[in-house]
């Protein structure tokens, strides 16, 4: 994957990699400790700047919910959204809910070329409703 993306093939990369493929919605700091439990000591620097490159890539998507720190995911090019319980920060993804990318074609577009619309669902995740109840 990294060798078609134009890459060079390093140890912390397929590491970076791998752990945003094992954990879809993780943050950097958890992909840190995965890549240190691989490879032993790694700087938060150099993943940092390793997911960097492989966002820009397009072979992981970053997502940013409103107050959430940054989060990766494997699952890239069909522009799914996502649904993030306000109480715990957990996150799923949520298919689109007409087709194909419907969300891209905006109703006025302003002469902008769209790559990405976003959807954030909010709200409460199942454990946490369970929770918050008497
Ligand atoms: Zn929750
Ligand atoms: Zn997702």
């Amino acid at each position: 994957m990294l060798r078609e993306a134009g890459l060079r093939v390093t140890r912390p990369r397929v590491a970076a990699l791998s752990a945003v493929y094992e954990h879809p919605h993780a943050d950097t700091d958890s992909i840190v400790s995965v890549v240190r439990e691989d490879l032993g000591a790694v700087s938060t620097q150099a993943v940092y700047d390793v997911l960097r490159a492989l966002t820009a890539a397009r072979l992981v998507r970053r997502i940013e919910p409103a107050g959430s720190v940054a989060r990766y995911e494997s699952r890239v090019g069909d522009n799914h959204h996502h649904v993030v319980c306000r109480s715990c920060g957990a996150i799923a993804d949520v298919d689109c809910a007409v087709g194909e990318v419907p969300c891209l074609t905006a109703s006025d577009d302003h002469g902008y070329s769209i790559e990405e619309a976003e959807v954030v669902y909010w709200g409460l995740c199942p454990a946490c409703s369970t929770a918050d109840r008497p």
